[in-house]
């Protein structure tokens, strides 16, 4: 067993008893549960938009080479630099070049998943530049040292009074601040840093091809103004993100929105094609695109796994996921959690070491059937299992089970012997740790073979 697969039994356990949690991870999710439905009524045939978006993804992931080479022609000619990055070391160089040359001393960061993959915020500290957080839940839980616990709503497992104890903690306020006081709060601070920011770095929601563009959607305007207010701006994106067109925003961002936070539409949606022209008053003056590779390729070559890279990070998979909303997003130690962070997880790093996030499902299918862009999750999650198998990634004594189980299995001879006092027993016996928090498995006394064979003799 790897030692991140023994962290996240541990951590898992004891979330899964968390009552705490659970009961502000369902409040949470209560309430997305009861918007999604809203936002679901702007489409006239929901399922059509959702084959459509997966469609469009795998057209853009089919010529990903072409999408890309376009998107970097056309956006190239309005003075940005694209700059290829295939490692987080490679990337983290090349932001750190920029910030060299730029004298930059404070950078303001809108929410961004790939800069949490690359672990941005600790490198620019370590050499001793400040990285701000500005969208409010990352602003946040960068407050309280913690990683976003959710690729959409990052202090997800916080409740407004744990909010208040923490800004009284770290920034002196009263401990009993509304919402609306602890947003007003944060806001009066960040303001101070975008006046202060050299540079401002943002991700990007997609990737346009065909006119050379980022696509931004919020709902803060923080990312709007980390984009606009520094001198510089720096994009850093997977690879993945690429849509063919702006006329495919039409779909995606609602689509985007709906299953993300339940909104027809976020409140700010940004289409960034460059630096200020010289004919435009506003703006950064430089900007830069750092396209990450950072396994995507891998995935890229796997013809089963290539379907999650039409994932458009909606978070939908995580808030239907009974394994998420019992263990939360802490446990799985991964930029990316919940079901799509179990599929990617093992591919993006070493399959050996995470090859257990893909056992962590009950295969209920719930992620495939909310996913926004319909990726068969599940069964990527199973094709995972099987490849760790192929791969020889699993034990000798989880493969002598199997042999076991399927030789039994396939034998019914050997199936009616097993009694209901010998399976106990070995159920009992071996899968110690059901028996934690349980009550013993009892079976029983007749098989279904025997109940039947009963049946049809009266
Ligand atoms: S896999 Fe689907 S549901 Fe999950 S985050 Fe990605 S697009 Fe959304």
């Amino acid at each position: 067993m790897s030692d991140h697969s023994s962290s996240f039994i541990a951590k898992s356990t004891i979330k899964a008893a968390d009552k705490e949690h659970r009961r502000k991870i369902n409040f949470n999710i209560s309430k997305y549960n009861a918007v999604v439905p809203i936002g679901k009524q702007q489409f006239t045939n929901l399922e059509l938009a959702r084959e459509r978006a997966k469609n469009i993804k795998w057209k853009a992931i089919e010529t990903l080479d072409k999408q890309l080479e376009a998107f970097e022609s056309a956006i190239a000619k309005r003075g940005v630099k694209v700059i290829w990055a295939e490692t987080p070391e490679e990337a983290l160089n090349e932001i750190l070049k920029i910030c060299e040359a730029k004298k930059c001393s404070t950078i303001v960061k809108s929410k961004s998943m790939v800069t949490e993959e690359i672990h941005l915020n600790k490198f620019l500290e370590k050499n001793g530049i400040e990285s701000v957080e500005t969208d409010l839940g990352e602003y946040i839980q960068q407050l309280d040292g913690e990683a976003p616990y959710h690729i959409v709503t990052p202090a997800m497992h916080k409740s407004k009074e744990d909010v208040a104890k923490l800004f009284a903690n770290k920034l002196g306020t009263p401990p009993n601040l509304s919402p609306s006081q602890l947003t007003m709060v944060a806001r009066e601070k960040l303001r101070e840093k975008y006046m202060q920011a050299q540079i401002g770095i943002t991700g990007a929601n997609f990737i346009i091809s065909d006119i050379g563009g980022i696509a931004i959607t919020e709902n803060e305007g923080n990312a709007r103004l980390s984009c606009a207010w520094p001198k510089t701006h720096i994009v850093i994106a997977g690879i993945e993100k690429v849509i063919p067109s702006m006329t495919d925003l039409a779909l995606f961002w609602p689509l985007l929105s709906t299953y993300g936070t339940g909104q027809k539409l976020t409140v700010y949606s940004s289409i960034i094609t460059g630096p200020k022209q010289v004919n435009e008053t506003d703006g950064p003056d430089d900007m830069y695109v750092i396209l990450l590779d950072n396994g995507r390729t891998n995935i890229l070559a796997d013809e089963k796994a290539r379907e999650s890279l039409y994932c458009i990070r909606c978070g939908a998979c995580l808030n239907a996921c009974p394994v998420y909303k019992n263990i939360g997003g802490h446990a799985y130690e991964t930029t990316y959690s919940g079901p799509i962070g179990s599929v990617i997880t093992p591919h993006l790093k070493e399959l050996g070491d995470w090859k257990h996030l893909s056992y962590a499902s009950s295969l209920c299918g719930n992620c495939t059937e909310v996913c926004s862009v319909k990726i068969n999750l599940h069964e990527l999650l199973l094709d995972n299992r099987n490849e760790a198998v192929e791969k020889g990634a699993t034990s000798f004594a989880e493969r002598l089970a199997w042999k076991f189980w399927k030789k039994a299995m396939l034998n019914r001879t050997l199936m009616n012997m097993g009694s209901a006092k010998i399976k106990n027993w070995v159920v009992n016996t071996f899968v110690k740790d059901w028996k934690k928090h349980r009550s013993e498995m009892e079976f029983p006394k007749k098989s279904f073979n025997q109940m039947w064979k009963e049946r049809n003799k009266g």
